[in-house]
């Protein structure tokens, strides 16, 4: 048996961490397991569904380096769902209901004003034949519900264990709409079933939907597949998180700079207990996996420790994961060597320009003491320069001067980077090089 999960994004708008968290749980399950990771556009809400969104969803989940073995489209798939739900009138599992939303929310309200649990009456399933060519008479359309079996549903969760409905506590789910358009319920097990996904991993807003839906594999004569609801992110407060709320989509994690694989590691291990260890790659993300790990603490997604963690990231980010971007970004002399002597000053990669410039550019660096910058000066070492140069150096200006300390050292590095703090000296001395540093010292 070939894992299989799929995300079923509705392209109606745009992807926030909270989706991401999802997906990526999706991709690394399948990962971990050599298993099959499946795109599927849940798109029969014509009105809503936006092909930008679509494009949109591809792109981040390339910017998150997730990479889809297989894409579906329901829109592509609506005679699979004509079938099934043939399937299901031919087994008497589908009725005609006349309703308006106004005759059924009253009805809501009668129910629970006395004190009675919402599910729906199934007055459409009583309906004699004259009834419903009334109903037809007066130009009304039905809409079709699925008849449940009042029985015990049951699954073992993979996050919250055994879970337990009875079928005459939910209320027969509409799956078909006046003009015959779809709901999601039932064209999402059709598509589970044909497409072969062995593991639902989604959010706990479908739990009760799981109960539902395990009753339709069964009509239509599948295994179900075996089911994961993780607790849904939250922002900071606790409120839930909304396409709406623009700054925690993924675009805009981009532009102010997060890595992606920051942003994986960060939601990975949310939920998870594990915050310590850094991956920077999705692979070693997936082989660290395990799905056992998340628990139902609702957890909370915080841009602080989001940010703290990306500048982790960068610390210790090996060179080959980040050559060709800085290439891309054209700095010509970001090599390995610089690499390794600025990335533990990095917050965000865009910073390394600012190094980049120290090192290899002509700068307007201020001179704060010129008397002693000038002693400085003279006593520079000659070249070659190595790491051992700067404490030469030092060493040899704190005894001319009898400074020592931050009186020493600050106005060094002031005149030598423009900044008050930043990579060590030792290091970042023979990459500015002896003419450089000369001519920053005599400015
Ligand atoms: N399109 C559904 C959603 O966005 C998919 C749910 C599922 O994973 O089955 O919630």
């Amino acid at each position: 048996m070939t894992v299989t999960v799929r995300f079923a994004p509705s392209p109606t708008g745009l992807l926030h961490v909270g989706n991401a968290r999802m997906v990526l749980i999706n991709w690394l399950y399948a990962a971990h397991n050599q298993g099959k990771f499946i795109l599927r556009m849940d798109d029969t809400d014509l009105v809503r569904s936006k092909p930008e969104y679509a494009d949109a969803i591809e792109r981040d989940l390339q910017w998150l380096g997730l990479k889809w073995d297989e894409k579906v489209c329901q829109s592509d798939r609506l005679d699979r769902y004509d079938a099934a739900f043939e399937t299901l009138q031919a087994q008497g599992r589908m009725y005609a209901c006349y309703e308006t939303p106004e005759e059924l929310e009253f009805k809501r309200k009668r129910q629970l004003a006395r004190g009675r649990p919402p599910v729906y009456d199934r007055s459409g399933l009583a309906l004699t034949d004259e009834e419903r060519q009334k109903f037809e008479d007066e130009g009304r359309k039905p809409h079709w519900r699925f008849k449940l079996e009042h029985e015990a549903i049951e699954w073992k969760d993979l996050v919250r264990g055994d879970v337990h409905f009875q079928g005459e506590n939910l209320s027969d789910p509409v799956l078909r709409r006046e003009d015959g358009s779809w709901l999601y319920m039932l064209p999402s097990v059709v598509d589970d079933i044909d497409l072969g996904v062995t593991h639902v991993i989604r959010g706990e807003d479908h739990v009760a939907n799981t109960a539902v839906q395990i009753q339709f594999f069964k009509a239509l004569g599948a295994e179900p597949s075996a089911f994961a609801h993780l607790p849904l992110l939250t922002d900071i407060s606790g409120g839930g998180l909304s396409k709406r709320s623009g700054s925690i989509t993924l675009e805009s994690m981009r532009e102010a700079g997060i890595e992606a694989i920051a942003l994986n590691n960060f939601l990975g291990q949310l939920g998870s207990g594990e915050t310590e260890t850094i991956h920077h790659t999705l692979d070693a993300l997936a082989a660290d996996f395990d799905i056992a790990q998340y628990g139902r603490g609702t957890p909370k997604f915080d841009q602080h420790q989001l940010e703290a963690l990306n500048a982790r990231v960068l610390h210790d980010m090996p060179y080959e994961l980040v050559r060709d971007r800085l290439a891309a970004m054209e700095l010509p002399h970001a090599d390995e060597a610089f690499w390794f002597a600025v990335r533990g000053n990095l917050d965000k990669l865009e910073d390394v320009r600012t190094w980049h410039a120290v090192c290899f550019e002509t700068l307007d660096t201020p001179v704060d003491d010129a008397a002693f910058i000038e002693s400085a000066r003279k006593l520079l070492p000659d070249d070659p320069w190595d790491d051992t140069t700067w404490k030469t150096w030092t060493q040899a200006v704190a005894q001319e001067t009898d400074r020592k300390g931050k009186n020493l050292f600050l106005p060094l590095r002031r005149t030598l980077t423009g900044h008050d703090h930043g990579p060590e000296l030792k290091v970042l001395l023979p990459i500015i090089g002896r003419p450089r540093v000369l001519e920053r010292l005599q400015s």
